[in-house]
Order: C-alpha cells, then sequence, then structure tokens
C-alpha cells in the first residue's frame, strides 16, 4: 500500500499533482476524484509512491489533500494508452491531464454539481441591506445587487442550493456568483459524485390478467377487450383501451418511448399505473449499430489487384511487428472492400482491429456494413453518440466483447489490448477532420502510426489523395506502398472537362453573376433527360457570402469576429461561420443608414435556388451544415438520392465525401478554384484533394462518368492534374514547391498564437514572445511573426501568431518547451496561448 499518488487533472498544467491514498485504493491508470481548488475533477492515476513533496519553504507544513474516489478497481487506460498518452502530451507539448481526458469518453459517469452555502458575511450583508436605500446604490449596479441579495434571501432560507436551482429562480449570472464568493458572503463547493453511467431504458408492461409476462400464447387476441381492472371496477376511456391495446398488441410490453408516439395524452400511461393495470420497469437499453441498410455488400468478391493488396496488408497484420503502410487507390478501385477483408483476417485470427473515418457522417454507412461484416463484434465510437452510449461502447471494447472498433478521430484510443491489437486503419488519410482543432491538438492519423508502433500491429493508410507527408513516406521507403490504379470492373475514371470561366463572362457580357456556363447547364438538362443523376458542389454555403453597403462600401462583419456574415436566406438571417453568431438581414446599411445593400456571391443555398429556377421540375436536395443538422439527416438525405428520389444533389464538400451512389453519371463543380485564395500552403493540395474526391463520385456504376470543373484559373496545376487524375504528377509539382519554400514535409511547423479579449494583452504578449525568439532560437529553426492572425478577430479574441518552421523535430520540440515556461514566468495564462504542431490551419 502506497500512501500517495499523482493524478493527472484536466486542468491547462504540464504537470501531475500529489494527493493523499487514503482510505481509496486507487491503481495507476484508473481515475480518481479529486479535489483541485475549489472544484473536484476526474484525473488519471500516473504513479503509486511514499515520497511526501517537500515544500520549497522550509518551515512552512504542504497540506496535501487526500482522493475523495477511486472510481476504478483496474486502470482504464493501460500501459500501451498511458505511453501513448504522455506521447502525445510531449509531442504536442499539450497538458498530460486534458490528454488524458480527451482519450477517455467516460465523462457520463461522474456527476457535476456545484452547491451555494450562505456564509457568515453573507448574513450581514443581507441584515445590512435592510436599512440601505436605493438611493445610496449606484445606479449603474443597482441591478447587480438587487441579483445579489435576492440570492442571500434564498440562500438564507436553506442549507444550500445547486447552482442549478439558484441560477433558474434568482435569474443570476454565474459571475456574479463567483463574485459573491470573493467576497465571502456565500461559499461554493464542488459535490461531484460517481455515478452509474449504464443506459437504461423504461418498459410499460401490462399487469395481471395472466398476460403480463409477454408470451405468445398469454397474449389476447386483437378483438378481445382488456377486462376493466378487477380491483377497481371502473370502465375505461377511449384513449385508456388504446395504450392497453397496443400493449397487448406487443406482446404486453412496450417501451415508454414507444408509448409515447400513440395519440394519447401522457397521462394516461399514469392513470393505467395508478389503477395497477400498467407497471414500468427499468432495462438495460440495447445498442443499435446502425439503421442504414448496407449498400454494395457484394460479399467481398475481390479483383486480382484487390488480392494482392489485400495478400500484403495481411502479411503486415499477422507479422506482430510495426509496419506502416500507404494504400494509394484512385476512387471507385474498392480500397473498402480490402479493409473488411483484412479486419476479417484479424478477427478470424482472434486478433483486434481499429478502423477510423473521417466524418460523423461517414460512420453510419460504413458501421452498417461493419455489422453485416461483423455482427456483435463491431463496436463504434463517434461523437454522435451520447455520453452514456459512448461509455457503453467503451465498456464493450474493453470487455473484449467486440473487436473491432470503427469511429471517427478519438476511436483510436479505444480501450483494446495492445497485445491483441494487429491492424490499424486509417480511411481518407489525408482528411483534415483527423486534426484536433482544440488542446490536445493532436492528429489522428499520426497518433495512429505512434499507437501502432506502441502495440507491434500494422498500420493501414489509405486515400485516393494522399497527403503530401505519407506519400513522401512511401516514396522514400518509410511506409510500405501499395497502388492500386484502376476502378473494380474496369470502370473508366470519368472524363474531366475544365470549363474557362473568364471566357464564359466576356461571352455572356451581362452584369448578373454567371453561376453555370452554358456547358454545365446543358450537361445537366441532358442527365436529367436521360434519368441520370448528377451533383453540383460549391464548397461554400449559405445564400451570399458577402452583404456589401455600395454607399460606403462596409461589409457587415460579426460582433465577435473578423468576418463578413453570410447570408442565409431561407432563415432570414445573416450568421458567422466562424463563432455562429446571427442577425436579422439589415434594411439600412448599419454604419451609413444606406438602402444600398448587396448581396454578393453564391453559396450553396443559392446554388440550390438557381437550379430549381433553371430546372423546376428536378428534384434538388441540397446537403450542407444547414440542411445535415440531426442525427439521421445525412443518411436520409444520402439514401433518397441512392434510391432515385432525387434527380440533383447540391452542397458543399460534404457531397464529396466517400459515398458509392450508382446513377451519378455527372458532377458539376462551382468555384473549382475557390479554395486557391486562402492564405495557406496547403491551398493547391487541399483544391486538388477536394476535386479529385468529387469528381471520384462520378460513374461508379455501369455507366461511365463525366465531370466538369468551372474555374477563374484553368490553368492551375492544382485544377490541372486533378482534372488528368494524375496524382503523381501533382505530388511532384507540389513537393517541389514544398521544398522550395520550407513547407512540410521538409520541416516540421508550428503555429504559435497568443488571443486575448484585450487588444492590450495580446499586444503586449506577442511582443514579449518575440523579444524571447529573438534571444532563444536555436539554429536552423524559422520564426515568422508576431504577425496579426488571417482571422484577426475571433469568438472576441484579437489574434496574433508566429510561424515557427524547423529542419529538426527535436529542436522544435525543444524550442516550444521552452516558450511554456517563459510564458508561465511571465503570467500569461496558457489559454491564452496556442500552441499548434503539425497545424494544419494557419488562419
Ligand atoms: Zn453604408
Ligand atoms: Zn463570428
Amino acid at each position: 500500500m502506497h500512501t500517495f499518488c499523482d493524478v493527472a487533472v484536466p486542468v491547462p498544467l504540464d504537470a501531475a499533482f500529489t494527493y493523499r491514498v487514503g482510505e481509496t485504493k486507487p491503481v495507476v491508470g484508473g481515475r480518481v476524484l479529486v479535489p483541485f481548488r475549489a472544484e473536484r475533477m476526474v484525473g488519471i492515476v500516473t504513479r503509486l509512491h511514499d515520497n511526501a513533496p517537500q515544500s520549497h519553504d522550509k518551515d512552512k507544513k504542504i497540506q496535501i489533500k487526500a482522493v475523495i474516489t477511486a472510481l476504478d478497481t483496474e486502470p482504464v487506460l493501460d500501459a500501451g494508452l498511458l505511453k501513448l498518452g504522455e506521447w502525445i502530451a510531449q509531442y504536442y507539448i499539450a497538458p498530460i491531464g486534458e490528454v488524458f481526458r480527451s482519450m477517455l469518453p467516460l465523462t457520463a459517469e461522474v456527476k457535476k454539481q456545484i452547491i451555494y452555502r450562505i456564509a457568515e458575511a453573507g448574513h450581514e450583508a443581507l441584515a445590512a441591506s435592510a436599512g440601505i436605500g436605493s438611493s445610496l446604490r449606484s445606479r449603474r449596479s443597482e441591478a447587480e445587487q438587487d441579483l445579489e441579495y435576492k440570492a442571500l434571501d434564498y440562500l438564507a432560507q436553506r442549507d444550500f442550493a445547486t447552482e442549478g436551482s439558484l441560477r433558474a429562480t434568482v435569474k443570476i449570472p454565474k459571475s456574479l456568483l463567483l463574485g459573491m464568493v470573493r467576497k465571502r458572503w456565500i461559499a461554493r463547493e464542488d459535490t461531484s459524485s460517481v455515478r452509474d453511467a449504464r443506459r437504461t431504458i423504461q418498459i410499460a408492461v401490462l399487469k395481471d390478467s395472466g398476460f403480463g409476462k409477454g408470451t405468445a400464447s398469454a397474449v389476447p387476441k386483437e378483438s378481445e377487450r382488456v377486462p376493466a381492472s378487477a380491483a377497481e371496477g371502473r370502465s375505461l376511456n377511449p384513449k385508456q383501451q388504446a395504450l392497453l391495446t397496443a400493449l397487448q398488441q406487443n406482446g404486453g410490453r412496450l417501451s415508454v418511448d414507444q408509448l409515447r408516439e400513440l395519440p394519447v395524452p401522457r397521462t394516461t400511461l399514469q392513470t393505467l399505473i395508478k389503477r395497477g393495470l400498467v407497471e414500468i420497469i427499468e432495462e438495460p437499453a440495447g445498442f443499435e449499430v446502425s439503421s442504414m441498410k448496407p449498400r454494395a455488400v457484394d460479399d467481398l468478391k475481390l479483383t486480382s489487384k484487390q488480392k494482392e493488396a489485400l495478400q500484403k496488408i495481411n502479411t503486415a497484420a499477422s507479422d506482430q511487428k510495426f509496419s506502416v503502410t500507404l494504400l494509394h487507390g484512385v476512387t471507385g478501385s474498392g480500397k473498402t472492400a480490402i479493409y473488411l477483408a483484412a479486419m476479417k483476417a484479424v478477427l478470424a485470427a482472434g486478433k483486434a482491429a481499429i478502423m477510423l473515418v473521417p466524418e460523423i457522417g461517414l460512420t453510419p454507412a460504413a458501421a452498417a456494413n461493419l455489422h453485416h461484416q461483423f455482427k456483435d463484434d463491431v463496436a463504434i465510437l463517434h461523437s454522435g453518440l451520447s455520453p452514456d452510449e459512448r461509455a457503453e461502447q467503451w465498456h464493450r471494447i474493453r470487455r473484449g466483447e467486440a473487436r473491432i472498433v470503427v469511429g471517427t478521430r478519438s476511436a483510436i484510443f479505444a480501450p483494446v489490448k495492445s497485445e491483441d491489437l494487429a491492424l490499424i486503419v486509417v480511411d481518407e488519410e489525408h482528411d483534415t477532420s483527423y486534426k484536433q482543432e482544440e488542446t490536445p491538438r493532436y492528429h489522428g492519423r499520426d497518433v495512429a502510426v505512434m499507437r501502432g508502433k506502441l502495440s507491434n500491429a500494422a498500420v493501414v493508410l489509405g486515400s485516393a489523395t494522399p497527403s503530401l507527408e505519407s506519400y513522401h513516406n512511401a516514396r522514400r521507403g518509410k511506409y510500405q506502398l501499395i497502388e492500386l490504379r484502376e476502378r473494380v470492373e474496369q470502370r473508366p475514371l470519368p472524363k474531366v472537362e475544365v470549363l474557362d470561366m473568364r471566357s464564359e463572362f466576356q461571352q455572356k457580357n451581362k452584369e448578373e453573376e454567371v453561376l453555370f456556363s452554358g456547358g454545365l447547364t446543358q450537361a445537366i438538362r441532358d442527365r436529367l433527360a436521360r434519368g441520370e443523376q448528377a451533383m453540383v458542389l460549391l464548397n461554400r454555403r449559405g445564400y451570399a457570402p458577402v452583404v456589401l453597403c455600395r454607399s460606403c462600401g462596409e461589409t457587415v462583419q460579426c460582433e465577435n469576429c473578423a468576418i463578413a456574415l453570410t447570408h442565409h436566406k431561407r432563415d432570414h438571417k445573416l450568421e458567422c461561420h466562424y463563432c455562429g453568431f446571427k442577425r436579422a438581414v439589415p434594411k439600412l446599411c448599419p454604419k451609413c443608414d444606406s438602402e444600398h445593400i448587396y448581396f454578393i456571391g453564391a453559396g450553396s443555398e443559392k446554388l440550390e435556388d438557381r437550379l430549381h429556377g433553371l430546372f423546376p421540375a428536378a428534384r434538388i436536395g441540397r446537403m450542407d451544415r444547414d440542411t445535415v443538422r440531426g442525427k439521421g439527416d445525412f443518411e436520409r438525405m444520402l439514401s433518397s438520392f441512392d434510391n432515385g428520389e432525387l434527380d440533383l444533389l447540391v452542397g458543399t464538400q460534404m457531397i464529396a465525401k466517400g459515398h458509392d451512389i450508382h446513377g451519378v453519371t455527372l458532377v458539376g463543380v462551382v468555384g473549382a478554384d475557390f479554395a486557391l485564395g486562402f492564405p495557406d500552403f496547403r491551398a493547391a493540395e487541399r483544391t486538388f484533394q477536394l476535386l479529385t474526391q468529387v469528381a471520384g463520385r462520378a460513374g461508379r456504376g455501369d455507366s461511365p462518368g463525366e465531370v466538369i470543373l468551372q474555374t477563374y484559373s484553368p490553368e492551375h496545376y492544382a485544377i490541372q492534374y486533378a482534372a488528368k487524375h494524375d496524382y503523381a504528377a501533382f505530388f511532384e509539382k507540389e513537393l517541389q514547391f514544398r521544398r522550395w519554400m520550407h513547407y512540410p514535409p521538409f520541416t516540421a511547423i508550428a503555429n504559435v498564437l497568443i488571443r486575448s479579449d484585450k487588444l492590450d494583452f495580446a499586444l503586449r504578449w506577442s511582443g514579449e514572445i518575440g523579444k524571447w525568439f529573438d534571444k532563444n532560437k536555436s539554429n536552423g529553426l524559422r520564426v515568422m511573426g508576431p504577425a496579426i492572425a488571417p482571422l484577426s478577430r475571433l469568438k472576441g479574441d484579437h489574434r496574433y501568431h508566429f510561424v515557427l518552421k524547423s529542419g529538426s523535430r527535436p529542436a522544435l520540440n525543444e524550442c516550444l518547451r521552452k516558450l511554456v515556461n517563459f510564458a508561465a514566468d511571465q503570467k500569461i495564462p496558457r489559454t491564452n496561448l496556442v500552441i499548434d504542431v503539425d497545424a494544419i490551419s494557419l488562419m
């Protein structure tokens, strides 16, 4: 038994904290509930020991707080995952406690609760307030003071109140409550505790009459009326009767949720319960993998090329050695079938596999396929699940019940035993959604490679458009390279036409904007006439991206960000796509009161509108983040397109992602060069990837596909090589540019961002850090900045940044580590200093 334990607490500090073990029995890698400042937090035990921490001040004895509860008797992070977490903290310069928190989807197991009590000073203040006339108070804070006294009054009448009830009753903002804590009027206490997070559902069961248990023979015939309760002898009203009939027809039991769908008031069920006719029982909820039917499951008939690739992957996976394979296969070459077959082989060998997919929207389709193949051996982890559902999946994996794991980015932390893990697949490895855009800012693909290394597993990265980094690694022999150059069933790659919109514009010579070229309009018309389907992509949502006053030249900007608001016509709103701020569409210019407000440019909403105008009879669906909001939206829309209920599907990059719809013979791209204007060294790569991916949606069935790219920069190499389906040529050209400009894969980069809602602070800190870099940057480290970040204001913060490039990753890492220490010495809060290693956005 040890006296102390070190705990990594989820706070932005780079250290673990020591606690007394006391009566609890913590385990290394297990969770404990501990007091931290005025809060209770769940941390991960990193070490058990007997060394009392020493105070710097000899005369002072350190008060070491005790662990409140140990949540686990066995580690939730085994040795391998603890190591992986430490690597992430080290590599991405991220606080270890925050890393561990993001690795565990178990928040549902702790019930967060804050309570407040009135203190002596509070009673005194309340008593004194009775005598104070409102005239004595300053007018500005009068309302606030009233709220404070109301809160004191409320607390004086009870032992304590939860934060929720206090704020609901008194309507007092949290900042005021915290102010009252500082004045010592009230005490704040965190009483969070462990809760049982097992999901249950409530089931209504028919009582007595001999059919309560729901056996088939006991179920009365439909026509048979439920006898009035013998106990009460009263007859039933039609609603009660309807509810009981529904129960009978379902074997005497139905979930309460299902009963709520009946057209009867909720009180009906309550009445029946009171009368003893129905009782409610709780049962563990089952888990439904996906309601979606698997599409295109041909029981894995593989072509000889696919078999060859599979063979290599199987060999790697059965080796029990770390290896990385890059599977570069053109769109439609059947990569998914190879993944499935490889995972089957892993399962047959008694091992486990993890497969990462980029987007939540893709998961249902992928999961349905996997479920078809693996039944209950598959578990899903993605952000669309409720916390309880996630915890449940996590436990299934940990118990070894599910040995195939599919999910988005964080599924790489699935608690598969290190010794079982044989294969990790990262599908669409180039996808930017693998990079987490909050602390810890890890890249799921790179963490996957590291996890493979720590568990001696085979890692397969797959893509039609691999990232420069991965392809570079494959070219220089660091990764095994498998290339699939042909589509399955010898289907041809679609023919791509690049349409120069400059000449289109000159020909039309019109005032109005040209959204569709004559060529694209005609091609869509042809498809509609033949009963084929088409997709049109414009990678920008909303109706118009800029709202401009023609009198004063101002664009209408977000209140919190230096970003133009986008017009959303259907919602009658202007919206900020960065922070979600919304405002009504102004009738007059907010700056100069002029009426000359113009909506400029086009987004996917306008695209849909215009297509309705051009083809009134066509059935058109739109897929973007405005139309795909709920859980099932993506599936629903894709299914109806797949079933032929829609002729045209328009949308943002969402329509480009990995689906396989056989009726699509035409893909049009409006604004193919749109992303090239971004201040980002990866702009060409992104453009090439998006165009290749969306073009890949065409001609996946029996009829060949055609793609039309509309652009104002037809000569750009990203567009030219995408049109020729020539990844290798694009790679060479782009690699040369990266070499010249000292960008990855030739250097390691980091974005160091200083942000604050106070401009003064942001400026001062940037200046201090700039001076520090001047003195401390080692040889070979390039520091650009301080500069105003391209997004100079975001969510109320002013932003300045430095871009660091280094030929040596250890040198970059060391410099950043020292920077964190310097910032701590300067009292720059860790949350105001964002360090983004391997940043994929320098905005
Ligand atoms: Zn104006
Ligand atoms: Zn905003």
